[in-house]
């Protein structure tokens, strides 16, 4: 295959292939809800933004204090800067910083946000296979406390063929002024795949209309990274999609009544959409209170929707729980070392062939010499 066949082939051939789990939808008798016993209040947190960053290479326009004071300003009760695999620290910043960076060098913009991150993981691959990404999620979530898949319909980064089968991502970004995911999170809840949802912003600089556009409230105890990492990785959040950091609605409390009884209780009368497995079974219009009955049988997920003219409030779902355990993919050990084995006897006859070849070619330039 000649040795450029070699070297592109060598991450496909170096990566493990991996055996993806089937669908595994939510089962049970029990529902989990997310936000049990929370009667803590919420706090307001972007996960994604951008500063300047790489000697401007990347799109960041402001310095990371100057946006770190712009969302003080807006009154965020904490932020992570997001840049491109470099986790942004600042000396004395004006609100508590989650630490994040966004993984992703790539044409297909495959990118993920790698949240509580305690080492950069700076490689990628300008484009994957499935296998390669669930190589990365595996890398990433090892270094980090949390893992998302940003806007995955941008530009089908991770798209439903993905979702469905990837495992090894916690969050979900589908908010995002770039691309809302809602189709994209449904397939991943419906295939057991228990991604927690989350809105950002995505704002590459301090101008007010990029700021505000989608953010999180997020059940922690405390504005520390520590607490809100915790609540996110529980569930115990909501994404939000506002106006200039303004929502005119919010949740006070989500609770189970009993098995299968769910409530949403909101400070201000809203539209309350409850969805089942992907589709909207009721509309309760104008209600601060808001009940749903679940399926007694079918039904794997339950989630509400709240909307006002100008908030949509995405709530986590509740899942059933008791017949159901994680997906995982694991590295398929057969497949990859018969692929380790065929790059390597590729690699062999390539060295062979070129070294036969070799004479003949120093014959021919001699000849042109003379
Ligand atoms: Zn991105």
């Amino acid at each position: 295959m000649g040795l450029w066949g070699l070297l592109l082939t060598a991450p496909l051939a170096a990566v493990p292939a991996y055996d993806f789990p089937e669908r595994r939808p939510f089962a049970g008798e029990r529902w989990l809800n997310p936000y049990e016993g929370w009667r803590g209040g919420f706090l307001k947190v972007n996960l994604h933004a951008h500063s300047a960053a790489w000697l401007g290479v990347t799109a960041g326009e402001a310095a990371p204090e100057a946006m770190a004071q712009r969302y003080a300003e807006f009154g965020f009760d904490a932020l992570a800067l997001s840049n491109y695999h470099q986790v942004t620290t600042l000396e004395a910043p004006p609100l508590p910083m989650v630490r994040a960076y966004e993984h992703g060098l790539n044409v297909t913009k495959s990118h993920r946000l790698v949240l509580g991150a305690t080492e950069v993981v700076a490689f990628d691959f300008p484009i994957s296979t499935r296998s390669m990404r669930q190589w990365l999620l595996d890398l990433l979530g090892a270094r980090a406390a949390l893992v998302g898949l940003n806007h995955p319909s941008l530009r089908g980064g991770h798209g439903c063929a993905d979702v469905e089968r990837l495992t090894g991502f916690h969050l979900i970004e589908v908010h995002n002024p770039y691309a809302t995911s809602h189709l994209e999170w449904d397939c991943a809840l419906a295939a057991g795949r228990l991604a927690w949802v989350v809105g950002n912003d995505d704002s590459h600089s301090t101008r007010e209309q990029g700021i505000g556009i989608a953010w999180n409230m997020v059940g922690a105890a405390a504005p520390a990274e520590g607490a809100i990492l915790e609540a996110l990785g529980r569930g115990r959040s909501y994404a939000v999609r506002g106006e200039r950091g303004r929502m005119d609605v919010h949740v006070t409390e989500v609770v189970q009544d009993a098995p299968g009884h769910f409530r949403v209780e909101l400070d201000a009368p809203a539209r309350v959409e409850w969805i089942v497995d992907g589709t909207v079974r009721q509309v309760d219009e104008g209600v601060a209170s808001a009940r749903f009955l679940a399926p007694d049988t079918g039904g794997h997920f339950v989630r509400a929707v709240v909307r006002t003219p100008i908030t949509e409030l995405l709530l986590n779902p509740f899942v059933r729980q008791g017949a159901w355990t994680p997906p995982v993919a694991t590295i398929d050990w057969p497949v990859t070392v018969a692929g380790w084995l065929a790059w390597l006897a590729a690699a062999f006859l390539t060295a062979l062939l070129a070294r036969r070849a070799r004479p003949r070619l120093r014959l021919v330039g001699r000849d042109q010499a003379a």
